[in-house]
């Protein structure tokens, strides 16, 4: 379900709507011919229409998980860490770009070690919240590989805050954490954030 639907918009349909658009917001009707003959202006409406087919495409398929039986009985915390992730606001339809660390304690099943980033690319190509990403990847996660618990951590620079508003730069970021299962356990959490420290001290 993509959303905004750009579903059978041609691309030409497309670069001609945001063209439309550019020049409402931007130029005067007598800029026109300033803007056609400028070699860094002309060609923006359609690297605009291009960025945008990028971030909400116009078909989506769900990613095949890929999912392993724990034959080895493996009972410890499995955690892919510093995955880099982009996504839109809803609010401002303005970037927020991060990192995010997922941990899970398997049952009877693992995943493929690309799949969670596939999972997170999956719900980024849509008008996110932060809070509702990090949910939406949890409870897919949760639904499809069935583990004793999960824990989701992620970080990101919104870019409506930092050049914009309160202007924060990039030094500021939103931070937001899910869990389940047996993460909401204070031992296990402890560990959890633990290797969340010692993977940012990583130098590899
Ligand atoms: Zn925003």
């Amino acid at each position: 379900m993509p959303f905004p639907s750009l579903k059978g918009i041609k691309m030409s349909n497309l670069k001609s709507k945001i063209e439309e658009c550019f020049r409402c917001l931007f130029l005067a009707e007598s800029d026109e011919k300033q803007w056609k003959d400028d070699p860094n202006l002309k060609d923006t409406p359609d690297r605009i229409a291009r960025m945008w087919r990028e971030f909400f495409p116009s078909t989506r398929s769900f990613p095949a998980l890929n999912c392993f039986p724990n034959d080895f009985d493996y009972d410890e915390i499995i955690m892919l860490d510093n995955i880099p992730f982009t996504s839109v606001c809803s609010h401002h339809f303005q970037n927020f770009s991060g990192k995010a660390w997922f941990l899970y304690l398997p049952d009877k099943t693992v995943i493929g070690a690309s799949k969670v980033k596939r999972l997170i690319d999956y719900y980024c190509k849509e008008p996110q919240l932060q809070e509702r990403l990090s949910m939406q990847i949890m409870n897919k996660f949760v639904e499809e590989v069935e583990p004793q618990g999960a824990m989701l951590v992620m970080r990101a620079v919104h870019m409506c805050m930092a050049c914009r508003g309160v202007e924060t730069g990039f030094g500021a970021g939103m931070t937001t954490s899910v869990s389940n299962g047996v993460f909401r356990q204070l031992e296990v959490r402890t560990e959890a954030l633990n290797l969340i420290r010692i993977s940012q001290e990583m130098k590899i």
